[in-house]
Formats: C-alpha cells, structure tokens, sequence
C-alpha cells in the first residue's frame, strides 16, 4: 500500500494551486455578490485542463484519473469557499464522464470538446417538484417519435441553467419512457438548457451564489434521438453510475474546505490572545483542533480510496463514495463550525470569510447529489446484502 501522490500529481496541485490563486481567488467575493463566475476563468480552466479532467485526449481533454479530479476538486473548494466553482466543476467532470462512457458518437464528438474548453457546461437534471431522492418516481415524460424526444414536466433545484442557457451547454435529463416499472422506464437524454419550450426559474439560494439553482419547466420541449444517452429505459442506472462519481468529487470539495477553514482557524488560534494566553495555549480549543485535523484527514483517506477504487473500476466503490459523501460534508461542516467560534465575533462577520463557506456547505448537507439519509439507505443495503 502506498498512501503517496506520484510526481505528476504532486505537481498537478502545485500547478492548479498556483492558477486558481491567479485566476479564481481575486474573484471569489466578487462571485458570491455578483452570483456569477467569469466565462473567463472557464475558458481559462479549460485551457489548464482543470475543467473536465475525466475527458479524454481524442476529445481535447488532459484523460486524468479520480484521484487526479479528486485533487483538482480539493484546490478549487480552498480557493472558493463559497463552494459554487466546485459544483461547477464537480458537474461538468462527472456528467461529461457519463456523456463520454454511455453517449452516442455524434453527441460525443460534438459536446465534449467544449466542455473540455471551459466554453459549455454539462450538469445533471434529476429532481422533480415532488422530491429528488426518490428518482425512480420521476414524472417528466419523454415520449419518443419520428426521430425526437418529445419532454414535458418539470424538473426543480437544478444547478446551472441559467449559466447553460446564457454561455452554452445542458442537462443530462431524466424522462420517463415507460410507465408503471420504476426505474426501468426512465431515459437519459441530453436536453440543451436553450432549448424551445423550456422555462428556466431561478431559486433564491442562501449560499454557492457563483452558480444558480432554478426550477425548469418543458413544454413539448424537442431534442433529436442522437441525443438520448445510451439505451431507452436504462437512464436510472447512468445517473446512478454519474452521481456515484459525482459524491467523490463532492466529498473532495468538502475536505478541501476542511484543510482550508482549518489552515485559518490554525493561523488565529496561534495569534489571538486571551486572558493573556494564545487561544492555542487552551486545550478546549487546541484538543478541538486536535480533533478536527484527525477527522479531516480520515475523510480524505476514505475519500482517495473511493477515487483508487473507482479508477481501477471496482464494482464496490461506490459503496465507499457513498460513505465519503456522508462524512466529508458533515465534518466540513463542523470544522467550519467550530473554527468560527475560534474567530468569536469576528467569525460572523463576512470580512472573516467563514459564513461563506458555512452557507455553502449546507447545500452538501441538505441534498446536492443525494441526501444523507440515502447515503446511509446505499451503505446500510450494500452492508446487509
Ligand atoms: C444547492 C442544490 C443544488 C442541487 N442541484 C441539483 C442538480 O443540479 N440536479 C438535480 O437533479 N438535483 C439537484 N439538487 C437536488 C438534490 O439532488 C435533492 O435535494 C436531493 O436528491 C434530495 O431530494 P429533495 O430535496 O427533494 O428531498 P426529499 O427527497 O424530499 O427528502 C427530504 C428528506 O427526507 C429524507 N429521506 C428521503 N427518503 C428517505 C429514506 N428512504 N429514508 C430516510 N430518509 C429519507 C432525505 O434524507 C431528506 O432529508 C440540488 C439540491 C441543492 C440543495
């Protein structure tokens, strides 16, 4: 067992470090008021090839690994602790992953070079008024006829629209071809988000303000064949193969949160005086900083794991995918939690940095890519079974 990073991805980091703190850090506050990532940094990303690192070199991308993305994701969510370039970046790696493994070869050749680039955007387009965890229940049709996918529904709290429509890109979408066998009858289909007949509704989020949430209406919305992602009716097992990779990314998102909000407690806590001691000097709080960097560090070792054993394409890791959405975000969480209280008032304020980070760590906590009672329904299954 070697716990190392080879070389190459000692010098990933050190490269993306060094290009998001150049090109995203200036920004980040500007994002979280604005609400909007500059095209110019995806543009940017793509050329560093730190956009979509799944995509293969046939298709212009730089074919990196899990654990590679896993890393990229870890240095994103330090710079933005808002988290919104991170769901950015989490989405257009593992939906175009799952574009690139099951899509139709015209599609491929068409999309994925511009995600690669930074100039399209890919995301996922799940969840429904009536609940998201619940996805065999779907209710959006997609009614299939000379040629073309005829969708009507809705779809609700979905990420990215109104960038996909305003820059260009889509949603890998699910409709339901057949009725009355669950998740047997629902497709996957590549819906780009300015389609006619779509209605886009953006939510007023409390935090990752960079990238939108928005509800999408389809009215007789029109999308050619070539666009339905690998056969009809298996589209529950694509997205559940997508959102499965997706959570190691999350979770990457989540422990790089950890390291940073630590790194800064760990700063303060050194400098701050109180009662004429460093607030280290105390072991209530040096024990919690003990604490914390344990539980950070075991989520990272859960999370690598999940990234090894999905490159190497173990039929299990998503067993630890799961387990590492469940924990990263909650110990991220905490760890923002408690390095606030480090900060006292000042912790509360958005000079500190630190509300930033909390508001965009709920949207982890609450269900973006699967709630975490059903990270625990997956493991407790996989475990029984
Ligand atoms: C910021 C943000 C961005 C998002 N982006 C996207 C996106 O791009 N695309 C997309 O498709 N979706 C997106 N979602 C939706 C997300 O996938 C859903 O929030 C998630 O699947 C949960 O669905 P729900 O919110 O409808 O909650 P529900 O499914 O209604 O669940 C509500 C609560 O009940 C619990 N629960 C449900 N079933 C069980 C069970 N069997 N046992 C125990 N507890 C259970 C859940 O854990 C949850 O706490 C996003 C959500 C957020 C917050």
């Amino acid at each position: 067992m070697d716990f190392s990073l080879s070389d190459e991805q000692k010098l990933l980091r050190k490269n993306t470090a060094e290009f998001l703190e150049k090109n995203l850090k200036p920004f980040v506050r500007e994002i979280d008021n604005n609400g909007e990532i500059p095209m110019e940094f995806f543009r940017k990303a793509g050329e560093n090839g730190i956009i979509s690192p799944l995509i293969k070199l046939k298709y212009g991308g730089p074919s990196l690994s899990f654990m590679d993305s896993v890393i990229i994701s870890e240095e994103i969510a330090r710079i933005d602790t808002s988290m919104a370039t991170s769901v950015y970046y989490l989405l257009n790696t593992s939906w175009a992953y799952v574009l690139q493994k099951y899509g139709k070869q015209e599609l491929k050749d068409k999309l994925l070079p511009e995600i690669a680039n930074g100039s399209k955007f890919i995301g996922i387009a799940s969840t429904e008024p009536s609940g998201g965890s619940d996805v065999a229940n779907i209710k959006t049709t997609g009614r299939i006829e000379n040629g073309k996918v005829i969708i009507n529904g809705e779809k609700m709290y979905i990420s990215g629209a109104v960038e996909a429509k305003k820059n260009g890109g889509g949603h890998l979408t699910l409709v339901k071809t057949k009725e009355g066998v669950g998740h047997k009858g629902i497709t996957m289909v590549y819906v780009p988000a300015n389609a006619d007949g779509i209605e886009i509704t953006k939510l007023n989020n409390m935090g990752r303000m960079g990238i939108s949430t928005s509800g999408i209406k389809y009215t007789n919305v029109e999308v050619p064949e070539e666009n339905i992602i690998g056969e009809i009716n298996e589209g529950f097992y694509y997205s559940m193969d997508g959102f499965n990779h997706a959570r190691i990314m999350v979770a990457a998102a989540c422990n790089g949160l950890s390291y940073k909000m630590l790194e800064e407690g760990l700063n303060y806590i050194k400098e701050r005086k109180a009662f004429g001691k460093h607030l280290s000097d105390f072991e209530a709080i040096s024990f919690e900083a003990a604490d914390l960097r344990t539980d950070v560090e075991m989520a990272a070792l859960l999370n690598y794991k999940a990234a090894y054993l999905a490159d190497v394409e173990d039929p299990d890791f998503y067993i630890y995918s799961s387990m590492s959405k469940l924990k990263s975000p909650q110990i991220a969480m905490d760890t923002t939690k408690k390095v606030m209280m480090w900060f006292g008032a000042y912790g509360y304020t958005k000079d500190s940095g630190i509300e930033m980070a909390a508001r965009g760590i709920f949207s982890y906590l609450v269900g973006a890519e699967g709630a975490l009672n059903i990270m625990k329904v997956i493991i407790s299954k996989a475990i029984l079974k």
